[in-house]
């Protein structure tokens, strides 16, 4: 019934029992069992309108960079991968006689596209934001970022999308806070405006270089996971705590704790949610145990308790 109602609707993919593990970065869980992707800015309103108005809830998905999923899946999850347009809105001068360049970018395009297309531009600004796995909806809704930079500085305005419509809200009207935003109730990110700097491809490649070579040595890049599993408690950082419980490599089944970086988890090969959610919950009692600091997940999880 759902499914046929929804498929009702003009250029809106409706599937049935997509695989959500090879979408996620840690290569874990179940199907989804309604997948929708909107092709239109109207499709995705009208999808949201029929969901809200009839109160049944979905999971939103963006690159999936920052997910656990159930084993046994989740039974609704709209992408936005397919609005994914980028295009330059208006050119000006700061107050101090800076020359910028507004854009506007729709929620399902990655950051890493963002980037290579702005350095084509000639603009910068996301540079500090290479190698993190987002698209610009997920990178917003995390306030995604380093000790250098937060989507709360880089965003000039975002366009929600709710049961009545899309409506666009402005930096000083969003509620941004670390690694995490306050989305207006039903709502979800569709679109933003980003405001870049002007400068040549030569020096924004080479910032993008340096950032990328750090992260390569710090981080286990290449391996399946979710990033950062724990926010860093304030004035602290979670890696450093548990490491120093000793708990590098600590494993269960193919859940295992990175020897590179404690704040990672890999999944080894066949990992499942359950492994990750035991290893999680280890690794917190002994955090807190020995240093008396409660770690809070950073992670997304569908479908599970935390
Ligand atoms: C190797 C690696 C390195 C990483 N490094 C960093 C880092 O340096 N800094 C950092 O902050 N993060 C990092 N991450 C985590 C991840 O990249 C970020 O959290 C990113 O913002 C997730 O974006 P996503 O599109 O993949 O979102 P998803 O993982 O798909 O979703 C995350 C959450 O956002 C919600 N969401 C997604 N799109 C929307 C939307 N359009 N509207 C509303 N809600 C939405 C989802 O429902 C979910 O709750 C890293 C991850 C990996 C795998």
């Amino acid at each position: 019934m759902l499914s046929k109602d929804l498929k009702r609707i003009e250029d809106l993919q409706v599937r049935k029992n997509v695989s959500l593990l090879p979408l996620t970065s840690f290569r874990i869980g179940g199907p989804a069992h309604l997948f929708l992707v909107p092709w239109t800015l109207k499709a995705l309103e009208q999808t949201v309108s029929y969901l809200s108005n009839r109160s049944i809830s979905y999971k939103v998905l963006g690159q999936g960079s920052n997910l656990l999923i159930n084993d046994k899946g989740v039974k609704l999850v709209m992408t936005l991968t397919a609005l994914n347009r980028i295009h330059s809105l208006q050119h000006g001068r700061t107050a101090h006689g800076h020359p910028f360049k507004t854009v506007s970018v729709e929620a399902g395009c990655r950051l890493k596209s963002l980037l290579s297309w702005s350095i084509r531009n000639s603009l910068s600004g996301l540079e500090n934001f290479s190698g993190i796995p987002a698209s610009v909806g997920g990178a917003i809704s995390m306030n995604a970022g380093t000790n250098k930079c937060s989507m709360a500085e880089a965003i000039d305005a975002v366009q929600f999308t709710g049961p009545d419509g899309s409506c666009w809200f402005r930096r000083d009207q969003l509620q941004f806070d670390y690694r995490s935003f306050r989305l207006p109730d039903k709502t979800l990110i569709s679109a933003a405006e980003i405001q870049f700097g002007k400068s040549s491809p030569d020096q924004i490649s080479r910032r993008v270089r340096k950032v990328m070579y750090k992260r390569r040595t710090t981080q286990p890049i290449g391996e399946p996971s979710a990033g950062c599993i724990f926010r860093n408690p304030q004035g602290d950082s979670a890696g450093k705590l548990i490491d120093q419980c000793g708990l590098k490599g600590l494993r269960i089944g193919d859940a295992e704790v990175s020897k590179k970086h404690a704040n990672f988890i890999v999944n080894r090969g066949k990992a499942s949610a359950i492994q990750v959610m035991n290893l999680l919950k280890i690794i917190r009692e002994r955090v807190k145990k020995e240093t008396a600091v409660e770690l809070v997940p950073e992670v997304s999880v569908w479908g599970m308790e935390t």
